[in-house]
């Protein structure tokens, strides 16, 4: 047993001596090999405090509510055609012959423009119309967003509306809850979307005021007894807003016949 703890005791020693040696040239390599480096900082540069340990949630992002307000938000889903197969067939006239024409079936039917293979509406719409909501704190109604070719030319079979925006996705027609007879508000509320006074023309449609426009939109004002067709079939005045220009793509927007009959997809 003695000789046991002798041993224990000469094994450790050893052991201990050994690693205490290993430390020391450990020690001597590092000191031979310590380099001393001033530390380089820029002039401007500053320290700066710890931000606090409890993360603040932050607020969602706009495009993250679903509501603005106490109102829905609008997306590009509100512009969808508003076709229906409820629609009684109407008489028009091609060529000198009046002939049957029926409504599309809607959004069982088709999607909405394409861009890039997905639908699309031109942004600045409904940021628009989402603009008006927040400022009012009322509800936008569309009663016009895109109309493919078929429910184009049931709605408005007129020459002029053949060539309309609506078929692309660049004009909306509209009116304000609680403000039907007062659109001027509207309207104003539309202008201070913008820092710069937005110039007139004549109408850009058949309205009997003139038009609204800055390089990017053109806005209409309809009155009760102007601008009617099968979606604007009520007794309020309307407004109406069409995309001249493109900030993305740095173009303007202009009706294109291949874009409104092959620009999107039928199911
Ligand atoms: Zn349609």
């Amino acid at each position: 047993m003695k000789i046991k703890l002798i041993l224990l005791a000469f094994t450790l020693s050893t052991l201990m001596g050994c690693s205490g040696l290993e430390k020391s040239e450990e020690k001597k390599v590092r000191t031979q090999n310590l380099v001393i480096a001033p530390i380089q900082r820029q002039s401007d540069e500053i320290l700066f405090p710890f931000p606090p340990t409890s993360l603040k949630k932050r607020d969602p992002y706009r495009w993250e509510t679903k509501r603005i307000g106490s109102h829905l938000r609008i997306t590009k889903e509100f512009f969808r055609c508003r076709g229906s197969v409820l629609s009684p067939p109407i008489q028009i006239l091609r060529q000198k012959d009046f002939i049957y024409h029926l409504d599309c079936g809607g959004i069982e039917m088709h999607s909405l423009p394409l861009k890039n293979g997905e639908e699309y509406i031109y942004p600045i719409l409904i940021n628009l119309l989402n603009f008006l909501q927040e400022k009012l704190d009322r509800k936008v109604v569309i009663t016009c967003g895109h109309r493919c070719p078929v429910h184009n030319l049931y709605a408005d079979p007129s020459k002029k509306g053949q060539v309309s925006k609506h078929l692309i996705g660049a004009e909306v027609d509209f009116y304000v809850e609680g403000l039907e007879q007062n659109p001027q508000v509207v309207l104003d509320t539309l202008f201070s979307y913008y820092n710069k006074p937005m110039l007139r023309t004549i109408s850009l449609t058949d309205s009997s005021t003139p038009s609204w426009y800055n390089k990017e939109v053109g806005i209409t004002l309809f009155h009760s007894t102007e601008g009617r067709d099968f979606d604007n079939d009520h007794s309020y005045p309307y407004i109406s807003i069409q995309v001249r220009y493109d900030p993305e793509t740095k173009r303007t927007v202009q009706y294109n016949w291949h874009r409104a009959h092959n620009g999107y997809m039928k199911h």
